[in-house]
Formats: structure tokens, sequence, C-alpha cells
């Protein structure tokens, strides 16, 4: 294999990228129509006292069982909005957001977001406390599986000796890791992530990703990860979508399943890291 393959085939950066890119990718898996997480369509926009301001115009993708399905573009582009919109937290303008077939009208815990801040944990609860909360709040388990849930969980990132610690005396690194040792507990049928390791220095950053993807193979989780940096995405995920600047619209999809921390600095890498610079900010 050589460089990543373009959904958007053989069409220049300039052109207008198609309104369902994935409906015409022949490495969609069987069953395309049948995607985990569809948006259709999708317009999102905030009203302010002054004016309307549109973060995302008429965005489309499909997220499948266990992908790793990284949103990538510049700060300002609806990230995060696109996020909130999934999340249930805000409506459509336009458009439509299903997950299993059913339209997102709200919040649930099908949806979980792990955000890039550091104090998205109740400091005055333990390690293992802030990870059986939301089960709890849930009424998923009662007190006893949602403990032994929460200790499977902080295993699983490494942190079974720190349950019993507040989380002021963890790292940065830690925090994230108890964050989604929090979200899995939930077992959401969509992880979804806010650039959870822009905040930290660049050896734990690294590290994180590491842990993520070691994590993925263990659990198979569906991701769906934001960020702002073409090496995280190709590192992360396997495919891309990429959006222009504000307010957002697709670019293109790409696949980028053969990257990953091994293929760090190789030819290969470093050349499709120029293409989708290329494909996110040339006019
Ligand atoms: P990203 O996460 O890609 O950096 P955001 O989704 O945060 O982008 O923002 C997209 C656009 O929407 C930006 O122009 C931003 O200024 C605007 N925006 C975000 N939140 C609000 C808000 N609460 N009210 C008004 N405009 C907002
Ligand atoms: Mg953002």
């Amino acid at each position: 294999m050589t460089a990543a393959t373009l959904r958007t085939g053989s069409a220049p950066p300039q052109a207008r990228p198609p309104v369902r890119p994935a409906s015409h990718d022949q490495a969609a898996p069987a069953g395309a129509g049948d995607a985990l997480l569809q948006v259709d369509g999708v317009t999102l926009e905030y009203a302010t006292r002054e004016r309307v301001v549109r973060a995302t115009h008429r965005v489309s993708f499909d997220v499948h069982q266990a992908d790793r399905f990284v949103l990538l573009g510049p700060s300002g582009c609806g990230k995060s909005t696109l996020l909130k919109a999934i999340g249930g937290f805000i409506a459509p303008r336009e458009g439509e957001i299903r997950l299993d077939g059913q339209a997102v009208h709200q919040p649930g815990p099908d949806r979980i977001v792990v955000f890039q801040e550091f104090d998205q944990l109740p400091p005055w609860k333990t390690v293992k406390a802030n990870v059986m909360f939301p089960l709890l709040a849930s009424r998923k388990l009662g007190r006893k599986e949602a403990e032994e849930r929460a200790l499977d969980c902080l295993a699983k990132v490494g942190l079974s000796k720190f349950a019993d610690a507040y989380p002021h005396t963890l790292s940065g690194g830690m925090k994230q890791r108890v964050a989604i040792a929090r979200a899995l507990a939930m077992q959401p049928k969509v992880l979804l992530m806010d650039e959870p390791f822009a905040a930290l220095d660049a050896l734990t950053r690294r590290r994180m990703q590491e842990e993520l993807l070691a994590l993925w193979d263990d659990v198979r989780f569906t991701l769906l990860f934001v960020t702002h940096s073409i090496e995280e995405a190709l590192v992360v995920g396997n495919r891309i979508l990429l959006l222009s600047p504000h307010p957002g619209r697709v670019r293109a999809e790409i696949n980028s399943h053969q990257f990953g921390l091994h293929s760090l600095g190789g030819a290969d890498f470093q050349a499709t890291a120029q293409r989708i610079h290329g494909l996110l900010f040339d006019q």
C-alpha cells in the first residue's frame, strides 16, 4: 500500500467535496447503509444577540462499529460543535444525526465525551468514585457492580494503584486516563473525544496515543476523535474526515488504517501528511 486512499478519488483538492463521500467508498464495509452513527447533511449554527454564526455547513459522514474515526480541521471549523450535536446538546439547523438508526434529540449514556480539560473530574471524589459516578447516576449498575466495573476499567488504563487517590494528586496524563476509564465504564455506543491530548506535553501525548490504540485493540470500542493535528489524526484514526476552515464543510475523507505510531517519520507518512495539509488549506 502506498499513500492513503483518497475517498474523493481523482477530484482535485479545490473541487467541491461530495455531500456524502462515504457512500462512494468502495472500501466501506458491507452494509454501509447501516452505519452505527450517521451524520447526514448537518448544518450547525449559534444564534448570538447580533448575528447567527454558522459553525458547520451540510456535513455528512458515517461511523461504523469499531471505527477510529477522526474529525480533522483547523481551529474554529466546528469540530467541537459537531461533537456537541452528536452528544445531543445542540440541534442541527439542517440535516439529521442518527445513532443505530434513531434520530438523536438529546444527550444519553450511549454517547460519552472525553474533553481536553484536566478539570473534568470532580475533585472531591476519589478516582474510583469518579469512574463509578456516572454508572450509579444513570442507574446502569448497582454499587457493587459499579465498583467492579470501575476497578476493571482503571486496570485497563494502568491506574489500579490510584483508585483511592484524589484527582489533584495526579498528573495531566493520569487525569485523562481516569476520564477515559470513566467513559469506557459506561460502555457507550460511541466514545467521543474532543482533542483529549492537546494540553499534554509532547512525550505524554505520544504515550497517550499509544495507550489509546492498545486500549482500542483490547476493547474495540467505536471512537470519534477530534484533533487539529494532522500527525495525530494519521496515528489515531483508521478513517479521517477533513473539514475546511470556518464554517466547516467536508473537504475529503481518507482511509488511514495503514498508519500508526510505527509509520511516524516514514516517507509515506510524510507524503500523506503533506497531501492532507494541501487538502485542508489550499483554496
Ligand atoms: P473547533 O472545535 O473546530 O475549534 P468550534 O466548534 O468550537 O470549532 O467552533 C466553531 C465556530 O462556532 C467558531 O467560529 C466559534 O467561534 C463558533 N462558536 C463556538 N461556540 C459558540 C457559542 N457558544 N456561541 C457562538 N459562537 C460559537
Ligand atoms: Mg474544539
